[in-house]
């Protein structure tokens, strides 16, 4: 048997703490009222039983205090957390319940409607009833090798994996972010990021939790907000759209507002940036406003935070992912199967996640097992400087694309796609795009006389009842032929270069 979670030892450890945990829109809600909301939900979760025994437990649940009470109350009752967003439309909901199994569903009331069609063969049950539930004894004792957390991440073959992600592995991030980054009880997170992706919930939320720290949660981005808030927080965690966003309503704001903006942002000790390229002139835009670079770090759904760039701002290399965080082994691994300094990115050491959740073939393709030495393939092309430093140079795959920080299969969109009636060939691709890094854009063939039905705006409303909004084409190009090579393969670079 493994080792108590050390995540939950972590949130056990305060919790008698007046402190504030978290800040949202009701105000402060302290360690200890988190902890006896968690019971609650709990309590309310097990019904008598011991343990849920890593059953599923999915959560519609808005950012803040109540998200929190539910997130560590799933966990404090043996169960593992798959987090909804309400960016997922109702097929995208379904798929991921009935993939991962959920038979309970947790709601907020304002966000209950979004999932009432996932009854009645699963229970429905409301966040903030479950925060007042009646609490009861709570004696399931997760160990460290439990799952802890499914999330759904996109890869280059058929629909999203369930990425398994352990108490251990959480625990990990907690340790290894929170010695790097010197988190400690006084900072407090400005938190705009998704919850259903691990920059937001891991690397950001529970990275914050492990050394003591408040998190503002601020209910998502809006950019004159967020600037706003910095005053209040020390440290902020964006990826590069939002830091994109950011600054294009810096552009916009009158003289008085960015002085009060400028002050705001120089009271923040760290700025990080991740889950996609920084643009350079992004980074060197907060240096001239701060007086420092963004701190640029590398990370994945299955691994958390890899590379960082070092604290010390004057150690950050723009363009660079940093150096391997303490327990992180690389390897860089060219087309021969050799050791070199340019390749592709694998990744060990007890940050790495346990598998995709019933999944066992596209598990053990992720994987390379050497010398008894479980090594993940980082699907990424790095090139690592003679110091260390690591550069990411792009995706192995052109069908993997990176939007808005989210990582998207340009397969499964072009799947949803070649549902609609009047669509006969298509091909997703992603074209450089200043705000979202990459902008995806479909380039379809209709079927004869059937042009006029796939439009830009037909084919969006389309997808964007199937697909999350930030997967939607943002444009449709309408092309006489796909370029495809001599055994049929759409040549993807070659469409980049003609739209680009
Ligand atoms: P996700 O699992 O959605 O976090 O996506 C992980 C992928 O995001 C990685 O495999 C990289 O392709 C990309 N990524 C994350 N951080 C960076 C970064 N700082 N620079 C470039 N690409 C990044």
């Amino acid at each position: 048997m493994s080792a108590p979670s050390p995540l939950l030892a972590r949130w056990l450890a305060r919790a008698s703490e007046a402190r504030p945990l978290v800040l949202d829109t009701r105000g402060a809600t302290s360690w200890h009222d988190a902890g006896d909301a968690a019971d609650r939900v709990a309590s309310a979760l097990l019904e008598g039983r011991s343990s849920l025994e890593g059953e599923r437990v999915a959560l519609l649940v808005s950012p803040g205090a109540t998200f929190v009470a539910c997130f560590f109350g799933v966990l404090r009752a043996g169960g593992c957390v798959v987090v909804l967003s309400p960016l997922h439309p109702p097929p995208e909901a379904a798929y991921f319940c009935a993939d991962a199994g959920v038979r309970t569903v947790v709601a907020s009331p304002e966000l209950r409607e979004r999932v009432t069609f996932l009854a009645p063969e699963r229970r429905i049950l409301d966040a903030e009833a479950l925060l007042v539930a009646p609490r009861g004894r709570v004696a399931a004792e997760p160990r460290a090798g439990d799952p802890a957390l499914q999330l759904y991440t996109s890869g280059t073959t058929g629909k999203p994996k369930g990425a398994v992600i352990t108490h251990a592995n959480l625990g990990t991030q907690q340790e290894l972010v929170g010695e790097a980054w010197d988190w400690h009880e006084g900072d407090v997170l400005l938190h705009t990021l998704p919850l259903h992706h691990l920059h937001g919930l891991g690397i950001a939320f529970l990275t914050a939790l492990g050394a003591g720290a408040a998190t503002r949660f601020l209910g998502g981005f809006e950019a004159r907000a967020t600037w706003e808030a910095m005053a209040r927080a020390t440290v902020f965690m964006g990826v590069p759209t939002v830091h994109a966003k950011l600054f294009a309503a810096f552009d916009e704001a009158d003289a008085a507002t960015r002085a009060r903006w400028t002050a705001a942002a120089r009271t923040l000790r760290l700025v990080t940036s991740g889950s996609a390229a920084l643009p350079v002139t992004l980074g060197e835009r907060w240096r001239a406003l701060t007086g420092a670079y963004p701190l640029e770090r590398f990370g994945m759904t299955e691994i958390g935070v890899g590379m960082s760039n070092p604290l010390a701002p004057e150690k950050r290399r723009p363009g660079s992912v940093g150096l391997p965080l303490r327990t992180v082994r690389t390897r860089v691994v060219g087309d021969d199967g050799s050791d070199g300094d340019t390749g592709e990115l694998w990744i060990a050491g007890p940050s790495v996640f346990a598998a995709y959740h019933e999944r066992p073939e596209a598990t053990r393709d992720a994987f390379v097992t050497l010398d008894g030495e479980r090594w993940f393939k980082t699907g990424d092309t790095v090139a690592r400087e003679p110091d260390g430093y690591v550069k990411i140079l792009g995706r192995t795959s052109v069908d993997i694309l990176k939007s808005g920080g989210y990582k998207l299969s340009a397969l499964e969109i072009e799947e949803t796609l070649r549902e609609h009636a009047a669509v006969a060939e298509v091909a997703v691709v992603g074209l450089p795009d200043a705000t979202w890094g990459e902008r995806v854009v479909a380039c379809v063939v209709a079927r004869a006389g059937r042009e006029g039905e796939c439009g830009t705006e037909s084919l969006r409303a389309f997808a964007k009842e199937r697909l999350a909004s930030y997967k939607v084409p943002k444009q449709v190009f309408l092309m006489q032929e796909l370029p495809r090579n001599a055994v049929g393969k759409v040549i993807k670079p070659e469409l980049v270069k003609k739209l680009g």
